[in-house]
């Protein structure tokens, strides 16, 4: 079976090479295992270009997905689409590692982030180079290659779990569920708030003023 996600150096041309394909659901589904109640819920559209520029690799475009989630307010279930820019440069690894990191690459599902180390690792490896290249403010800016094989799915992987947003809300308005009679607000508008103001209005009433 064909491996997704990754792409051998020799395969990018020199002029650079534009990507459009789909990841499956399969390949991704996993990556948000860890976030309650949401899931993957079709393909990744993957448009990316691909470029070398010397020993770097450039890697831009955007993908997005299909998710399925539950409002963080109201409870419901829906689906949205999850966009992420992707724009990183990859560095060759300047250690001779790289043999396990193949392993990891092609065998299991297992999330290595060897091939994908940020910041601090390159940074070192920055600081020796004399690229002029500035490392971009994203965390996700830059990484590592193994010299023979780009990772490109692992990257799309950890950005699109960096975008999916901490409150997923089915509409920006959502009103959610009322705390006391569990009526979707967005539904019924039900008296409770009303109700309870009244209440304590009440029992002000029965506090007698004393009288000086
Ligand atoms: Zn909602
Ligand atoms: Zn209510």
């Amino acid at each position: 079976m064909l491996q997704e996600g990754i792409i051998r150096i020799e395969k990018i041309p020199d002029a650079g090479l534009h990507l459009v394909e789909t990841l499956s659901q399969a390949y991704i589904q996993d990556i948000f295992s860890g976030v309650a109640h949401t899931t993957v819920d079709g393909v990744v559209q993957v448009d990316l270009q691909i470029n070398k520029q010397g020993k770097q690799i450039i890697i831009q475009g955007q993908v997005e997905v299909p998710i399925l989630t539950t409002c963080a307010r109201c409870l419901s279930s829906f689906s949205f689409v999850l966009k992420s820019k992707i724009q990183t440069t990859l560095f060759p690894k300047k250690t001779s590692s790289s043999k396990d990191s193949v392993t990891t690459e092609t065998g299991s599902k297992k999330k290595s982030n060897k091939k994908f180390q940020a910041h601090n690792d390159v940074q070192s490896f920055l600081e020796q180079d004399e690229s002029d290249e500035q490392m971009p403010e994203n965390d996700l800016g830059a990484g590592e290659y193994d010299g023979q094989i780009i990772a490109y799915g692992e990257i799309i992987q950890e950005q699109l779990l960096l975008d999916l947003p901490m409150a997923k809300l089915c509409k920006e308005d959502c009103l959610g569920i009322c705390p006391q009679c569990g009526v979707d607000r967005n539904e019924t508008m039900c008296q409770c708030e009303v109700r309870t103001h009244q209440i304590i209005w009440d029992k002000l009433k029965l506090v007698k003023p004393i009288d000086g």
